[in-house]
């Protein structure tokens, strides 16, 4: 029965894939009791996309699927977009760093259009390497990233951040940028975050915790927003190597029957923070 407590349940990160299980992934969230998925774009061809078509038709691939989850397993599904930071990286060597520069925003100006089309609910991955790169890539990188808290602005949406853990420093910087930048923090979520965020003070990023079972414990009454995130890559060359699609709906209902403290605490990443980060209230009568 899918739904908990009355709740939805709601995987703040996935990818599925053409290759991979699809949409039969989505089937096996709904049968353990997830409702409503955030699925972010991914590189569906195997390469680096090196002009804006290919990023479109990227862009497009990921509204087929979502448009396959929905009717396929009758999952709500909120897209979110953008070029893949680490493209930068890859298409340097080949388009050298101007030209892949140029690509890299004019694929986030891309993205950006798709959330004022209501295509798409955010921009994301946005961010910059999880890996040292060169200081000229890195540079390239950064400034990217700037122009995508741009995007994000003009589009008056959330960025979700790729990037590498994050310390307390880390986080400050982050939220310091966005300021500059004038995004609001609550706007900006960082994803894979797998330690407990350092501040839960006003004006903090907002972390979407992997949803390992001691991490969830940690975070689960700490004031919001926040969320849980599996980062399903949906890879069938790498099964197993992050968190399987079933992991919220389970971890919430493990949750959900430990207490009723516990269980009314999964409002915070399942609605408040949806509503207050996405400005969305996901209803189960959505699907
Ligand atoms: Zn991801």
């Amino acid at each position: 029965m899918p739904g908990i407590s009355g709740l939805p349940v709601v995987d703040h990160h996935c990818h599925l894939s053409t290759v991979g299980e699809g949409a039969a992934a989505a089937a096996r969230f709904r049968a353990a009791g997830g409702t409503h998925l955030f699925l972010a774009t991914q590189n569906y061809e195997g390469v680096v996309p090196t002009d804006l078509e290919a990023y479109r038709r990227q862009f497009e691939t990921t509204e087929r699927i979502a448009q396959q989850v929905r009717s396929v397993a009758g999952v709500t599904v909120y897209v979110v977009v953008a070029p893949y930071p680490i493209d930068l990286v890859h298409a340097a060597p080949t388009l050298g760093l101007e030209a892949a520069s140029t690509l890299q925003t004019a694929a986030l100006d891309l993205a950006g259009r798709w959330v004022r089309e209501r295509r798409a609910v955010a921009i994301g991955e946005v961010g910059w390497p999880h890996f040292p790169v060169p200081a000229e890539i890195d540079g390239a990188c950064r400034s990217a990233f700037r122009h995508a808290l741009e995007v994000a602005r003009e589009a008056d949406c959330p960025a979700v951040v790729h990037s590498p853990d994050l310390d307390a420093e880390g986080w400050a910087e982050l939220e310091r940028l966005a300021k500059a930048v004038g995004v609001p923090a609550r706007r900006v979520v960082k994803h894979y975050a797998r330690a407990r965020r350092p501040t839960t003070a006003d004006g903090s990023v907002v972390p979407s915790y992997l949803a390992r079972r001691q991490l969830v414990g940690e975070v689960l009454h700490d004031p919001g927003p926040w969320f849980l995130e599996t980062d399903f890559l949906d890879d069938p060359a790498r099964p197993g190597a992050v968190l399987d699609l079933t992991t919220v709906p389970r971890r919430a209902e493990a949750i959900a029957r430990s207490s009723t403290a516990a269980a009314d605490a999964l409002a915070t990443p399942f609605v408040r923070g949806i509503q207050e980060v996405y400005r969305l209230t996901p209803e189960l009568s959505d699907r």
